[in-house]
C-alpha cells in the first residue's frame, strides 16, 4: 500500500470510529431509557397484581403450566402456607432450626423445591439460603446432595447441623476408607439416618463408585433432592470459576426426575443462563433477592495520597461518627493490616490486625473480642470474611478499593446485618489502582472488573446503589435509595447538580503524546531531546489523576503488564481509541465535582442554604 492509499483507510478509519463513538453514545442513552421505562414497567405490573390479588380469594391459581416458564401469577401460589407439607415445614422451622420466621423468599424457594421444580436461587450472602435445602431434606425421605466447592464451607455446614441434631455426612479427598464406605452404603440403606450428604465436585467427577451408589439411591427414590451451592463456580464469566462444576451437568442427566436447586450470592442473568446449560436445567425457575441493602448508605472519599494524612483522615472519620461503635476497615495487604492498625492504635483507636498469615490462636482471639465488642476494629486483608456474622457492625471503611464490584457488595454487605443504619466507605487513592492491577493480572477478565470498581469510585453522577444494581443486572428503580448514597445526598442538598461536564480533548491528546513519545523513546527511537517536547500541566496532582483514570475509563489508554521473576510491572500505553483523538471533531468529556470557584456561580442565598444543610447532616464540603 503506498502513503496516500494509506492516508484515504485511516482517514476513513477515523470517521468510522468517529460514526461508533456517536452510535455508542445513542445506545447508552437508549439503555437509560430501557432502565426508567422497565422499572415503570415493573412498578405498574406490580400494582396490577395487587389489584388482582385483592380480587381473587388465595390458593386459586392454576398450578405451573408444565414446560412453559412460570408467570409473576403462577409463583405468587408459592407464597402460600397450604400445601401438604406446610405445618410439618413451619413445625421442624421453628423445633429443629430454632427459628421463628422466613425470611423474604424463603418459603417460595422451599415450595418451588418441595414442588419438584428446579431453581436457581440468587440472594446475597448471609441471608440464608442454606436453609433453602437444609430444611426440605428434613422434611423429605431419602437424602439431599449437597454439592459445595470448599471442605471448609462444608465443615461449617456439619458442624452447624450436628449442633441442631440434623444427621449429616460429608465425602471428599480426605474421607478415610471406612468412613467413605460407611457413606456409601447408607446410600441404599432404607435405615440410615443421615438427610443430607455434602460432597465436593471433585467426588461428582472422579469417583465412579459415588455415582454408582447415587444411581442405586436414585432409583430406589431416595435421593429426594441436589443441591448446587455456589453455583456460578460452574461459568468462566462467573467471578470464580472451578473446572470441576463443568461436570455436574452428569447429575440432572442421570437424575432428571431429581429437582436441583442452585445457589449463590453473585451471579448476573448471563452467568445463570450459562450454568443452567452447564448443569442441564431445561427451565429452571429463577428466584432473586434484591440486592438493594437499604440500611446501608454508601459514600467514597477521596484517599490522600500522603498515607500519614490518610490516617489521620480515617481516625478522624472512626472517632468523630462512629465513637464506640464495632467496624472493619479493609485493606490491600498483609503489611498493611500491620501498619494501619499500629498508625490507628497511636490516634487512640482500639484496632488490630487480621490477615491470613497470622497465627490460627491469634485469629480467632482478634475475631472473639472483636466480636464481644472489647476490639473496635478490625483491620483487616479479605481473609476476614467467611463466617463474620456479627450484626452490630456500623463500618465497614475501604482503605483501598476492592478488587471488583461483586468483592466489594461482599466485603460492605458485612455491615448493618441488624438492619439498622450502617455506612460503606471507600477510600479512592489513584495509586491503589495500578497496585491492585499487577496483582488481578492473571486473573480471567480481572482488568476489566477491577475497573468497574474504579468506575464506582470516579463516579459523580449516577447513584451508587444504581451503579451497584446495574452492575447485578437488576432492575433499579430511581426512587430505591432514599438519600442513602453520598450522590443522591449531594444533589438533594445543593438544589443543582454538584458535578460539571468538562472537555478533556486537549489534556487527552497531551497525554496520548506523552505515553507515544516515551514508548519511542524507551524503544531506543527518536532523538534524546524529544523529552523536552513534552508538554507539561499546570493541572493539580488530583485533576491529573481524575483525567488520567477517566481516559483509562473510557478507553484511550490502557494498561500492560511485564513480568520479572520477582515482581510485575505495569505501564501505561494507548487504548484502542486513542487513534480517534487523531481525529479534530472528536472530543472527550469527564464530569466532576465543581470547585470552590465554580461554586460561587451558585446565589449566595442557596450558599448560605447549602451550609446550614450541610452543617445539618454532617455532609462533606464539596470543595
Ligand atoms: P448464605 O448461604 O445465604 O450466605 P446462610 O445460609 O449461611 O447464608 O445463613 C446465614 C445466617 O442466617 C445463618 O446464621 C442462619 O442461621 C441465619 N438464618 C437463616 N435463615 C434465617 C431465618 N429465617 N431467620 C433468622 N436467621 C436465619
Ligand atoms: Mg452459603
Ligand atoms: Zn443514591
Amino acid at each position: 500500500m503506498d502513503s496516500d492509499s494509506a492516508n484515504d483507510v485511516q482517514a476513513e478509519l477515523d470517521s468510522v470510529e468517529a460514526e461508533l463513538e456517536v452510535v455508542e453514545l445513542q445506545i447508552a442513552e437508549l439503555l437509560e431509557k430501557q432502565a426508567s421505562l422497565t422499572s415503570r414497567r415493573k412498578r405498574l405490573l406490580r400494582k396490577l397484581e395487587e389489584a388482582c390479588d385483592s380480587a381473587q380469594p388465595s390458593g386459586s391459581s392454576s398450578g405451573s403450566g408444565s414446560g412453559a416458564a412460570m408467570t409473576k401469577q403462577e409463583l405468587l401460589r408459592y407464597e402460600n402456607d397450604d400445601f401438604s407439607w406446610s405445618t410439618e415445614l413451619q413445625q421442624n422451622l421453628k423445633d429443629v432450626f430454632q427459628l421463628s420466621k422466613f425470611r423474604s423468599l424463603q418459603l417460595k424457594a422451599i415450595n418451588l423445591s418441595m414442588s419438584g421444580k428446579d431453581l436457581f436461587l440468587v440472594m446475597p450472602t448471609g441471608r440464608g439460603k442454606s436453609l433453602c435445602y437444609q430444611l426440605p431434606a428434613v422434611c423429605s425421605e431419602g437424602f439431599t446432595l449437597v454439592v459445595t466447592p470448599l471442605v471448609s464451607l462444608m465443615e461449617d455446614q456439619l458442624m452447624y447441623l450436628k449442633s441442631i441434631d440434623v444427621e449429616a455426612v460429608s465425602l471428599n479427598a480426605s474421607s478415610s476408607k471406612e468412613h467413605a464406605k460407611m457413606v456409601l452404603a447408607g446410600m441404599t440403606d432404607t435405615k440410615s439416618l443421615f438427610k443430607l450428604l455434602y460432597v465436593t465436585p471433585e467426588k461428582i467427577a472422579k469417583s465412579k463408585l459415588l455415582m454408582s451408589r447415587l444411581e442405586k439411591a436414585y432409583n430406589a427414590g431416595r435421593l429426594s433432592r441436589i443441591a448446587v451451592d455456589e453455583v456460578h463456580c460452574c461459568s468462566q464469566w462467573g467471578h470464580d470459576f472451578r473446572p470441576d462444576y463443568k461436570l455436574l451437568g452428569i447429575l440432572k442427566r442421570q437424575f432428571p426426575k431429581v429437582p436441583l436447586l442452585g445457589l449463590t450470592a453473585t451471579a448476573t442473568s448471563s452467568v445463570l443462563k450459562d450454568c443452567q446449560k452447564i448443569l442441564c436445567v431445561p427451565e429452571p425457575v429463577t428466584l432473586t433477592a434484591s440486592f438493594n441493602r437499604t440500611n446501608l448508605y454508601y459514600e467514597v472519599l477521596l484517599k490522600d495520597s500522603n498515607s500519614v494524612d490518610s490516617i489521620s483522615d480515617i481516625s478522624a472519620l472512626i472517632k468523630e461518627r462512629y465513637k464506640d461503635q464495632s467496624g472493619i476497615v479493609y485493606v490491600f495487604s498483609q503489611k498493611d493490616a500491620e501498619t494501619v492498625s499500629a498508625d490507628l492504635q497511636k490516634k487512640g483507636i482500639n484496632a488490630y490486625p487480621y490477615h491470613a498469615n497470622m497465627n490460627p490462636e491469634d485469629k480467632s482471639r482478634v475475631h472473639r473480642k472483636w466480636a464481644n465488642n472489647k476490639i473496635q476494629v478490625v483491620v483487616a486483608t479479605v481473609a476476614f470474611g467467611m463466617g463474620i456474622d456479627k450484626p452490630d457492625v456500623r463500618f465497614v471503611i475501604h482503605h483501598t478499593i476492592s478488587k471488583s464490584i461483586e468483592n466489594y457488595y461482599q466485603e460492605s454487605g458485612r455491615a448493618g446485618r441488624d438492619d439498622k443504619p450502617a455506612d460503606c466507605i471507600v477510600y479512592f487513592g489513584f495509586n491503589d489502582i495500578f497496585r491492585i492491577s499487577t496483582m488481578v493480572v492473571m486473573e480471567n477478565v480481572g482488568q476489566q472488573k477491577l475497573l468497574t470498581m474504579v468506575d464506582y469510585c470516579q463516579n459523580v453522577d449516577r447513584c451508587r446503589r444504581s451503579v451497584i444494581a446495574v452492575h447485578f443486572d437488576e432492575v433499579w428503580d430511581n426512587e430505591g435509595c432514599n438519600k442513602m448514597c453520598d450522590v443522591c445526598r449531594r444533589v438533594s442538598l445543593c438544589f443543582l447538580p454538584d458535578y460539571i461536564t468538562v472537555d478533556i480533548t486537549q489534556h487527552a491528546k497531551d497525554v496520548v503524546q506523552i505515553v507515544e513519545l516515551v514508548t519511542e523513546a524507551w524503544m531506543g527511537k527518536g532523538p534524546a531531546k524529544r523529552r523536552k517536547m513534552i508538554q507539561t500541566t499546570t493541572l493539580s496532582r488530583l485533576e491529573v489523576e481524575a483525567i488520567i483514570t477517566s481516559l483509562l475509563l473510557q478507553g484511550y489508554l490502557s494498561e500492560d503488564f511485564s513480568f520479572t521473576p520477582y515482581t510485575t510491572y505495569f505501564y501505561l500505553k494507548l487504548g484502542r481509541k486513542a487513534p480517534m483523538l487523531k481525529n479534530q471533531s472528536h472530543s472527550i468529556t469527564m464530569k466532576r465535582r465543581r470547585t470552590g470557584l465554580e461554586a460561587n456561580t451558585v446565589s449566595t442565598t442557596q450558599q448560605t442554604v447549602q451550609k446550614s444543610f450541610r452543617k445539618a447532616f454532617g455532609c462533606i464540603s464539596i470543595d
